[in-house]
């Protein structure tokens, strides 16, 4: 029935949202022991209801013409959706105070152009399939500074993926290091969708995602950029976006090459 397709669509769609939260959350490193097994603990408790559900819609389903069985059903199906949709509030509140928290940094001496060839080496990867090519050509040979390379090399694929996911075919990638500056610039420019400028400063909050009518065709939760923002911010730099819609946008990091020890 069409309700039984809803309810599945809809529970399949919840679900597969989870599971990319919170795969999300673990590659940028956010989980320490105790939120893995809360994770282990939502996924059991999430079942339960998702379960319920389905066993209620497919008696829904067979039982035809009992108007009382089939009210009955449809308040436990409906009754269990509510508490799953208060379990999902729960968690994005849980993940939105999450990323609110500053990070941990661990801060060593590093090269900046050696990590960046080793990320544009990881998106191309991802980058081929979809015919992207990726290209960075710095005019210096290293750059060494200060700062957290792993957070680094987050915030940096980050950025690349996104390039990638929202319809680019080329991606440039800009370092200028310029000698008497104690800043880094790094920019990485898509020619992609682009962005309307009523949301440059929107896309780097958590959970936003620049609305495309109702069907979202890439995959996301909202979470990069305001994680890209926070590590930036908290090696004392700043991230801005420049974009026209359907010609591309550019991502503009300001990187101080000694953050405050
Ligand atoms: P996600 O990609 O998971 O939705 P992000 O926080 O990385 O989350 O990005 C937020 C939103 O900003 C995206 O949903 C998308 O609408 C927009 N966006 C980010 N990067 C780009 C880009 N390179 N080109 C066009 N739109 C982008």
């Amino acid at each position: 029935s069409w309700q039984l397709m809803i309810s599945v669509v809809l529970v399949g769609t919840i679900m597969g949202s989870f599971v990319y939260l919170f795969h999300t959350l673990l590659k940028q490193n956010k989980l320490d022991t105790l939120r893995k097994a809360f994770v282990n603990n939502l996924t059991h408790e999430l079942r339960t209801p998702v379960t319920t559900v389905s066993v209620a819609l497919q008696a829904l389903e067979g039982s035809v013409g009992n108007m009382r069985e089939r009210d009955s059903y449809h308040s436990i199906a409906r009754e269990e959706l509510n508490h799953l949709s208060s379990m999902i509030d729960k968690v994005l509140q849980i993940a939105e105070d999450d990323l609110l928290i500053d990070r941990q940094l661990a801060c060593k001496e590093y090269d900046m152009v050696a990590l960046i060839h080793k990320c544009v080496a990881n998106a191309q990867l991802s980058g081929m399939q979809n015919g992207v090519n990726i290209v960075f050509k710095p005019s210096i040979e290293s750059e060494m500074i200060f700062g957290d390379p792993d957070h680094m090399k987050n915030v940096i694929g980050n950025l690349m993926e996104n390039a990638i996911k929202y319809g680019s075919t080329e991606v440039n990638v800009f370092l200028d290091g310029k000698k008497d500056s104690r800043y880094l610039s790094l920019s990485i420019q898509d020619n992609g969708i682009g962005i309307s400028s009523a949301y440059h400063l929107q896309v780097f909050e958590p959970f936003f995602r620049v609305p495309q009518g109702n069907l979202y065709p890439v995959k996301g939760f909202g979470l990069g950029l305001a994680y890209v923002r926070q590590i930036v911010r908290q090696h004392g730099g700043d991230i801005k976006v420049k974009s026209v819609l359907n010609e591309g946008s550019t991502f503009i990091l300001t990187i101080p090459k000694n953050m405050k020890r």
